[in-house]
């Protein structure tokens, strides 16, 4: 089987202390574990994790990225700076940026290509609002978001790039795809994907499923063909709900 690919989305939560201790637990929890991981804490909290993650199996992750190099950009933070602190990974696109924060397809694909470009892998997470599911929408709303956010990312590129499909209506409610629905969904995505760079690209990319993922949930999920791994955001905060997801 696949390894699968299972990162922690922190999200706007914890201070250093707290975050020092959980990525402890975490490190010590995950020591023997099989698969790929990453933790991604807020920015002011990534020196102190990349001190416990130095050397583990964990990789280091930002939640989002400038789409700027440098210069006047009042409270964002650049690509170089993530590299200096040592970030490996970074989410981008995601649905809290999209609709809290408005960022648009084309925005989001320049940070994609600009994080590309400074060496970091990416999370690209795409998915559609209740209102799009309801009309019928899922599919469509996912490939243009693919589409726009993947505008001219080479196929070297796409080694180093993983999609998170992230129901919005699912994330931080309780409610999850079903295992089903969520396949279904990814098996698009995955054709999506072979259209734009074919086969082995399709079948080689990364599609993680993002959405209230917990222990009760994440084995059915997780066994899926099309699902190869989680972004998890309530269940990262605590070792004890992450590790068995993650050790799936
Ligand atoms: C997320 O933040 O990407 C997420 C999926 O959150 P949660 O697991 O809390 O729904």
């Amino acid at each position: 089987m696949k390894k699968k690919y299972i990162a922690g989305n922190w999200k706007m939560n914890l201070k250093r202390a707290e975050a020092v201790e959980l990525a402890k637990s975490i490190k010590t929890a995950l020591k023997d574990g099989k698969n790929k991981y990453m933790l991604a804490p807020s920015f002011t909290l990534i020196q102190d994790v990349a001190e416990v993650l130095k050397g583990s199996n964990i990789l280091l992750g930002a939640q989002n990225m400038c789409a700027e190099e440098t210069g006047a950009f009042t409270g964002e933070v650049s690509p170089l700076q993530l590299r200096d602190l040592g970030v490996q990974v970074v989410i981008l696109g995601h649905s809290e940026r999209r609709h809290i924060f408005k960022e648009s397809n084309e925005l989001i694909n320049t940070k994609v290509n600009l994080a590309l470009k400074h060496g970091f892998e990416v999370i690209l997470c795409v998915g559609e609002l209740l209102e799009e599911r309801e009309a019928g929408k899922a599919e469509a709303v996912c490939e243009e978001q693919i589409r726009r956010g993947l505008a001219a990312v080479s196929s070297k590129d796409m080694e180093r790039l993983t999609i998170a499909y992230e129901p919005v209506w699912a994330i931080g409610t309780g409610k999850t795809a079903t295992p089903e629905d969520a396949d279904e969904i990814h098996a698009s995505i995955r054709l999506v994907l072979k259209e734009l760079y074919g086969e082995e690209i399709a079948q080689n990319t990364c599609i993680q499923y993002g959405g209230s993922m917990k222990p009760a949930n994440a084995a059915d999920l997780l066994a899926k063909e099309n699902i190869d791994g989680g972004l998890i955001g309530g269940a990262s905060l605590n070792a004890e709900t992450f590790a068995p997801i993650a050790n799936f």
